[in-house]
């Protein structure tokens, strides 16, 4: 993958421009208010109309200018039962944002001056908004498609495990090129898995390239629900053979990814158990798919936490 080296001046959003627009608990939950109750505007649960509502001050609510019955903006999202600054979880928010390779609970600690504890709870809630929504869809036209195995103590390895190895988990990824990356965790590499993701991720029609996994095989001839062809075309690429590039048959978008990941989990993680593993696999493929986005990704996360609130 290609890293630009300097973000479009509209895209920058700088730690300056973070303290001036929220320079204060109360401009964060403003922010938060705007995002799920545009104007304050919202049905109140009494007067059963919309209704503008009004900061109260020094709490977390808003008053109907009606009838005075409270909302609260806060309810539902992964700040609500949190006794730490709102500024602060906005800050880490920022911080996890504003990084290409991934940031560690322990930076956040350092940055934000939170116990460890706190820090590493921020860390995985914020984290629990990068995930993609389930049935997205690469539209193709060019797709490809790799495996790969992760997890476990050791070091981040290419390649099958050794036999008896079960710490370590299948990933596969499937990238568009010059679009975005789906990557699941998953139990097995067999044809029928493989398949499944290829039906329920890649628009039907597109060329797809892979290595010479015999799981593949199929694809070309897939079939969907109703027996009609997808018309899926398949390259494989000769890995066996030292064969890595052949004109537009190779793998390179989902190896781009692959050493995305490997930079961050080996530099920052330092190895991933498998039960945290999808969740890395979120974030890395979050960051991936927003690459274009400069430090704007920031924005992209807090909009997560309103879609996301219960
Ligand atoms: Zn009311």
């Amino acid at each position: 993958m290609k890293v630009k080296q300097s973000i479009p001046k509209e895209l920058r959003y700088t730690v300056r421009d973070f303290n001036k627009e929220f320079p204060t608990d109360s401009a964060c939950i403003e922010y938060i208010k705007e995002q799920r109750y545009p104007g304050g505007v919202t049905e109140c649960a009494k007067c059963h109309v919309e209704r503008k509502h009004h900061r109260v001050t020094g709490r977390t609510a808003y008053a109907c200018d009606h009838c005075g019955t409270h909302i609260y903006p806060l309810a539902g999202t992964i700040f609500q039962k949190s006794s730490t600054s709102l500024r602060l979880w906005f800050y880490a928010t920022y911080l996890m944002g504003s990084t290409r390779c991934g940031i560690s609970a322990k930076q956040i600690q350092r940055e934000t001056g939170v116990t460890y504890k706190t820090a590493w709870r921020m860390f995985r809630q914020i984290r629990s908004l990068l995930s993609e929504e389930g049935d997205m869809q690469l539209e193709g036209p060019t797709v490809e498609i790799d495996e790969t195995y992760m997890g476990g103590r050791r070091k981040y390895q290419r390649g099958r495990p050794m036999r008896g190895d079960k710490k370590k988990t299948p990933v596969v990824a499937i990238v568009q090129r010059g679009g975005q990356v789906i990557a699941k965790a998953i139990p097995d590499v067999t044809g029928q898995r493989l398949m499944g993701l290829v039906k329920k991720h890649v628009v039907p029609g597109s060329m797809i390239y892979t290595d010479e996994l015999a799981s593949y095989n199929r694809i070309s001839v897939l079939r969907g629900k109703g027996g009609e062809d997808l018309g899926y075309r398949h390259r494989t690429i000769k890995h066996s053979d030292g064969v890595y590039v052949r004109g537009d048959i190779h793998t390179n978008s989902v190896e781009g990814f692959w050493s995305l990941i490997k930079r961050g989990i080996g530099g920052v993680y330092h190895s991933v158990s498998p039960e945290y593993l999808q969740t890395y696999l979120n974030e890395y493929t979050f960051r991936y798919n927003r690459r274009f986005m400069g430090n704007q990704q920031f924005r992209a996360i807090l909009s997560r936490v309103s879609e996301r609130a219960s």
